[in-house]
């Protein structure tokens, strides 16, 4: 699935084998899911884990009791970014890589895991399913957004946009929203992280680069928890065109849909 083409990220084996695991297993618990995951891999190259996908929802009830689990297998696209920011990884950044698998339910981003895998003792693993609920096992417990998304009050406004891919386009954008702190900072993953721990207000890359496998699981997990994602121009990404990968007009999110509003039109202006 990856294009060839000049300054693209890094290729290591984590991200290989990360994708041989996830997309094995998924695989081999639903041979005819739709699956598009950012690595090629073969399918002889297939690893499963059996068990792991069932172990997260272990207890987990609908939140909405009229709502049916069943859904046509047709409607249903997973995304995997088997190591995102891997440009950090591989300069020794343990806070920016992530694990994404995103779960589109026709156009919608319905469900996401961030899995980071160097924090705490075995990793944090975030997720969210719009119907079911939402987890996160950070060990950690200040950074839990469970704990800090309501207490977080800062004077400033805080930006998070790219440290490697910025460009004219960026630069200007970082301008016309004004905001008084800007921080540069890998990974798509990571940057959505820094919404929901409250360390950050808005989310600005507008200018190709990423790819759905980049947003799925951030966007669903970040609506859940009530902000929103859109393109830099204020359309939703739609999650069931699989031909057309790209996010071409960049990601514009912030951990509410008031400040998405508000700084969107900033942008626009
Ligand atoms: P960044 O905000 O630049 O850290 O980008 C977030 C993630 O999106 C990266 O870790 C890559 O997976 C992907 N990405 C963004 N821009 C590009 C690009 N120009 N080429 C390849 N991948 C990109
Ligand atoms: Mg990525
Ligand atoms: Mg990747």
């Amino acid at each position: 699935m990856k294009d060839v083409e000049a300054g693209v990220d890094p290729v290591t084996q984590a991200d290989l084998q990360a994708q041989q695991v996830i997309e094995g297993s998924l695989h081999y618990l639903y041979p005819h899911l739709r699956i598009i995951g950012e690595e090629d891999i073969d399918p002889n190259d297939f690893l499963t884990i059996d068990t792991a996908s069932k172990k997260l929802l272990e207890g987990v009830k609908p939140v909405k009791t009229s709502f049916s689990p069943l859904v046509p297998l047709e409607d249903v696209t997973v995304y995997i970014d088997p190591l995102d920011a891997t440009a950090e990884f591989v300069l020794g950044n343990k806070q920016s890589p992530a694990t994404l698998v995103g779960i589109a339910l026709k156009s919608v981003a319905y469900g996401g895991v961030i899995h980071q895998p160097f924090e705490g003792v075995n990793g944090r693993t975030l997720w969210s399913l719009t119907d079911f609920g939402c987890g996160d096992d950070n060990e950690i417990k200040e950074k839990n957004i469970m704990h800090t998304r309501t207490l977080t009050k800062r004077a400033e406004s805080v930006l998070v946009t790219t440290r490697t891919h910025t460009s004219q386009v960026t630069e200007d954008a970082i301008k016309k929203l004004g905001m008084d702190v800007t921080l540069r900072i890998g990974g798509a993953g990571y940057k959505v992280l820094l919404l929901l721990d409250g360390t950050a207000d808005v989310y600005c890359y507008p200018t190709p680069g990423t790819k759905k496998w980049d947003t799925c699981a951030p966007e669903a997990i970040l609506n859940y928890l009530g902000g929103k994602m859109t393109d830099a121009q204020g359309n939703s990404i739609d999650y069931s065109d699989t031909v057309n990968l790209h996010n071409k007009a960049g990601v514009f999110a912030a951990v509410t849909s008031e400040m998405h509003e508000k700084y969107l039109s900033k942008l626009k202006e």
